[in-house]
């Protein structure tokens, strides 16, 4: 069985101290391709240094998230896009617009996810988005920039039916992960409706842990819980579950 964990953030400093074990924990269940999103620039060496160590599992990805939208958002993009031209990256994440923390920047998020969205598409890579108390000016920004090169994945998707259905038509995926277990999670209520060919998996690793670990630290070697959630849900095995999201996420990435 292959799962792949389309976001995980197995560079943070969470895993400072266990990271070998965390990264050999999942491996050993089958979670053996991890996508990893950007956050900003201080991070970066820590990804290329896990992409070096494990060269077979780890596909990075590069953008500035919402919520380090700042006053140097402007030398923060440079670097985005000076990365994006050197190397090959998988996705241009994670992008988009977090209202729950501070609006202060919200013009400035607008703008650095619309031009994150232009060197998506001039590299014909997979946006990844992060939305949160945003769905509105989300939309709002995808409806100016929505064509055939759009897509991507709507990452820890936690919205309802409508909102499901309407990421899919701008060709995103939605990434499932523990929220799926929680008992006021939400999404498990509709989420059989929405078809499995628009699912792919994500632990969000270091953050939202599934039950029974819900509160703690979040690691890849607990999607096996996503993916016999899923086989419920969608009453298919857990064999079935990982092989046809670990498919949606080839046709995401493109590997
Ligand atoms: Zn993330």
């Amino acid at each position: 069985m292959i799962i792949t964990d389309t976001h995980a953030h197995i560079y943070s400093e969470l895993f400072e101290n266990d990271r070998n074990e965390m990264m050999n924990r999942a491996i050993s269940k089958g979670v053996s391709r991890f996508f990893v999103p950007a956050i900003d620039s201080t991070y970066t060496k820590a990804m290329l240094d896990i992409e070096h160590q494990f060269p077979k599992n780890v596909f990075l990805m590069m953008g500035l998230h919402p919520t380090h939208v700042k006053e140097n958002v402007v030398d923060e993009l440079a670097k985005v896009k000076e990365w994006l031209d050197k190397r090959t990256f998988y996705g241009v994440g994670e992008i988009g617009i977090d209202l729950y923390w501070d609006k202060t920047f919200l013009k400035q998020q607008q703008d650095a996810f619309k031009t994150q969205i232009e060197w998506a598409k001039e590299k014909k890579l997979p946006i990844i988005i992060h939305s949160r108390d945003s769905f509105d000016e989300i939309f709002e920004v995808l409806d100016d920039v929505k064509d055939e090169q759009l897509f991507g994945i709507f990452h820890c998707f936690t919205g309802t039916k409508d909102q499901a259905e309407k990421a899919l038509t701008y060709q995103m995926k939605l990434g499932i992960g523990g929220v799926v277990t929680f008992k006021n999670g939400k999404i498990d209520q509709f989420l059989k409706e929405i078809p499995l060919n628009h699912i792919v998996l994500e632990s969000d690793a270091p953050y939202l842990a599934p039950v029974p670990f819900r509160g703690k630290r979040n690691e890849s070697s607990y999607l096996p819980l996503i993916v016999d959630k899923l086989a419920q849900i969608y009453n298919l095995t857990p064999n079935e579950i990982a092989s046809i999201t670990t498919q949606n996420s080839k046709e995401i990435f493109s590997i």
